[in-house]
């Protein structure tokens, strides 16, 4: 069965949003063996840093948080999107002929995939792109973006999006990855009352319960 992990790897280094330095991991070591017969460290990360789902709390007052979330919307077939020739936000045109349907679980792979470096500038979901989304019925959306959007300050993108309860996954790597159906598991860690949490988030060419 062949794996693709499309999630980033956690570190001091990576690339975070903004370039905040508030956003970027700790990761200490508490005990390793130079004092010690075991090795123990901890993390402290902000929960929108590398790849992660939003719940609806994140952009609605007394909306979900991620350990409501549904599993079997994040255990699923899924299709990723080629979206590598958009620049600025993905509109209504910009997703229409692409095929998506009810249903579905959508990852629309951009140029962010292509850079570790945080771009002021990145791809990401415009008003009318969400709307489409959400008219088309689509079980959850994914994105090679920090954030699916930016420069809308009503945040009009995360607000259609939730209003539905699409469960938002940001953060993914999608470069070495061709448009297509594949198996997504992207389950979030089980965080209490958060608005958000961390997702190792892999594609598989078929479904685990076939072989
Ligand atoms: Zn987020």
């Amino acid at each position: 069965m062949k794996i693709y992990d499309i999630s980033m790897a956690i570190s001091q280094d990576m690339q975070v949003y903004k370039n905040r330095d508030a956003m970027r991991p700790q990761l200490s070591v508490m005990r390793d063996y130079t004092d010690s017969n075991a090795y123990e460290s901890q993390l402290s990360m902000h929960l929108h840093t590398g790849t992660h789902m939003d719940a609806p709390l994140h952009m609605v007052q007394g909306g979900d948080t991620i350990d409501k979330l549904d599993l079997s919307k994040v255990i699923t077939w899924c299709k990723v999107v080629d979206m590598t020739e958009v620049s600025g936000g993905i509109t209504r045109q910009d997703l229409e002929g692409k095929g998506i349907e009810k249903g579905d679980f959508v990852l629309l792979k951009t140029k962010n995939s292509f850079s570790d470096t945080f771009d002021d500038e990145f791809v990401f979901v415009e008003k009318s792109g969400a709307a489409f989304l959400k008219e088309a019925g689509i079980k959850g959306v994914g994105i090679d973006s920090l954030g699916i959007e930016r420069s809308q300050p009503d945040h009009e993108t995360h607000a259609t999006l939730m209003g539905e309860d699409i469960p938002i996954l940001e953060g993914l790597r999608l470069a070495a990855i061709e448009e297509g159906r594949y198996f997504l598991l992207a389950v979030p860690v089980r965080i209490a009352d958060a608005e958000a949490a961390p997702v190792r988030a892999l594609l598989l060419q078929n479904d685990p319960m076939d072989s």
